[in-house]
């Protein structure tokens, strides 16, 4: 049986805490098992991430750009092999997970403008005689903390700026589906990267606080949930590092009386429950204006919610597949008990879904929940599966409201044909990222991610010029040439006079 171990200055290590079993989410059957790493090892990554360090900072940026152009070259000729390790433990299927890649491929893009993005500032003059220049440098062996919902794309988004920016990288991917992160490192190494440059770390809390608490990790770039994230934000900034940690998520749709219906239902079904709502763009809730335009979101919803076909990664009909794992089967059917019991109405119950040929995997059918009120546990909490919650709005200012009370502020949407009504929304909104008739806004490449509120903790968010703020520090060199001009010592602050 495979045994996915920690990849160490370009070499196979095992870890120190034993394995983890791997699971096909489809059929319930261990396929894989993954190493589990102490501090031990940890230090080990450390030291192989700082010997290259100077070689790699000091190669010029056109240079490694020149690897992401071959990186990306690589990535785009096996998306398909890439796509079948995510689906085989993610259980996604394989459109889905050809998507995630292609959306981390465009970071690579991204980065392969980095000798005009690292270009920094220059002025003549700002004195006699004197310039000025500033200038972006890497901040040193900075790591990674990724969760298991997009085990390509996350670790994109992070390590092909940091790298290209000039650091050296320690990934610490979910130990739920470790396959995808090590192929995509091996085709890093296989585009040219030197050894050492990017490693990989497998394990739980005793890897992550080891990277932590390390004196030489420089920056800590985290996805996952939100109580990990403040965990790690508060322990990684404690101890002097810089850190970005992206979290959860509750995102709503609102849906205005003038939208076109048809529309909205199309965008709520993808955005609801493809990947089986394990997405942190996911819209969990929906948010109609006024009872009638609620009645008839949920008259044209529920049918469609009980048709989803679901089934395994390569069945090419299946618009959804399983759950990862079955605790997160348990903790999603818990939820949907925990509706019912607190007096949601129940439309459309995806409990007792089963795929036949595959009884013992984790599937849980589409779910649908009307008449859902805010003080619900289901409404306050990330459920991170099949289920939308229909949460009923008297007006615009009301679903306004409800949305800027929620603790979570990753991404929204509005479905409306009044542009003051949109613009109002975007406007007032208090969330990361906005869709206008777009129901889950990723933003591109050459924007930035990043949420509000309690679904990011630290001052940048993720890929696009962000990561060059984050993965650079500015420095700043003002230089005087003897010219002959003696101005004697001067013991007053310098002026430009
Ligand atoms: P998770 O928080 O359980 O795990 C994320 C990472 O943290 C993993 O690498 C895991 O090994 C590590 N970890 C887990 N428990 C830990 C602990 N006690 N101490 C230290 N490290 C620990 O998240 P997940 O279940 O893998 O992923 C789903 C979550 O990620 C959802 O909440 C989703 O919204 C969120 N997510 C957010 C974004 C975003 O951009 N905001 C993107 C994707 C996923």
């Amino acid at each position: 049986m495979t045994i996915y171990q920690n990849i160490i200055g370009g070499n196979a290590v095992a870890g120190d805490m034993g394995t983890q079993p791997i699971y096909n989410p489809a059929t319930g059957e261990q396929i894989a098992e993954v190493t589990l790493s102490s501090a031990a090892i940890v230090d080990q990554a450390v030291a192989a991430a700082q010997e290259a360090l100077p070689g790699w900072a000091n190669t010029p940026p056109l240079k490694r750009a020149r690897v992401m152009f071959a990186y990306k070259e690589l990535l785009e000729a096996n998306l398909e092999k890439v796509a079948e390790a995510i689906c085989t433990q993610h259980g996604k299927t394989l459109e889905d997970a050809k998507g995630e890649v292609i959306r981390g491929i465009e970071v690579v893009e991204f980065a392969c403008g980095i000798p005009h993005l690292l270009r920094g500032d220059y002025t003549r003059n700002v004195g006699p005689a004197i310039d000025s220049y500033s200038d972006r440098q890497p901040l040193g062996v900075v790591a990674g903390i990724t969760p298991f919902n997009f085990p390509a794309m996350v670790p994109m988004w992070m390590f092909p700026m940091a790298i290209a920016c000039g650091n050296t990288f320690i990934l610490k991917p979910s130990e739920r589906d470790p396959a995808a992160p090590q192929l995509i490192l091996e085709l890093m190494q296989e585009a040219g990267l030197p050894a050492g440059v990017l490693n990989i770390v497998n394990g739980g809390k005793p890897a992550v606080d080891a990277i932590l608490h390390h004196p030489s990790v420089k920056a800590v770039s985290f996805v996952g949930s939100t109580p990990i994230a403040e965990y790690v934000y508060q322990t990684g900034t404690a101890n002097g590092k810089r850190v970005q940690a992206l979290g959860g998520a509750k995102n709503h749709m609102v849906i205005m009386p003038d939208a076109d219906m048809d529309q909205a239902v199309d965008a709520l079904m993808g955005a609801g429950y493809g990947s089986a709502g394990e997405r942190c763009m996911a819209i969990s809730v929906a948010v109609p204006v006024g009872q009638d335009t609620a009645d008839r979101l949920v008259e044209k919803l529920a049918p469609r919610v009980s048709g989803i076909k679901i089934g395994t990664w390569n069945d090419p009909d299946a618009e959804m597949g399983p759950l990862v794992t079955e605790q997160h089967k348990d903790k999603v059917l818990g939820y949907i008990n925990k509706g019912v019991e607190e007096g949601a109405n129940l439309v459309v119950d995806g409990r007792d879904f089963a795929l036949q040929g595959y009884e013992n995997g984790y599937f849980v059918g589409g779910t649908l929940f009307d008449h859902v009120t805010t003080d619900m546990t289901i409404y306050r909490e990330e459920i991170f599966g099949p289920v939308v919650c229909v949460a009923r709005a008297d007006s615009f200012d009301q679903a306004v409201s409800m949305v800027n009370d929620h603790e979570y502020g990753n991404g929204t949407a509005i479905f409306t044909r009044d542009g003051d009504a949109a613009r109002s929304y975007a406007d007032q909104i208090q969330v990361g990222m906005v869709g206008v008739n777009v129901p889950i806004p990723v933003p591109v490449a050459y924007h930035s991610f990043g949420g509000w509120k309690r679904s990011l903790f630290g001052d940048h968010g993720a890929y696009g010029m962000e990561a060059v703020r984050f993965y650079t520090k500015l420095k700043t060199v003002t230089s005087r040439w003897p010219t002959g001009i003696r101005s004697g010592a001067q013991f007053n602050f310098p002026l430009n006079n």
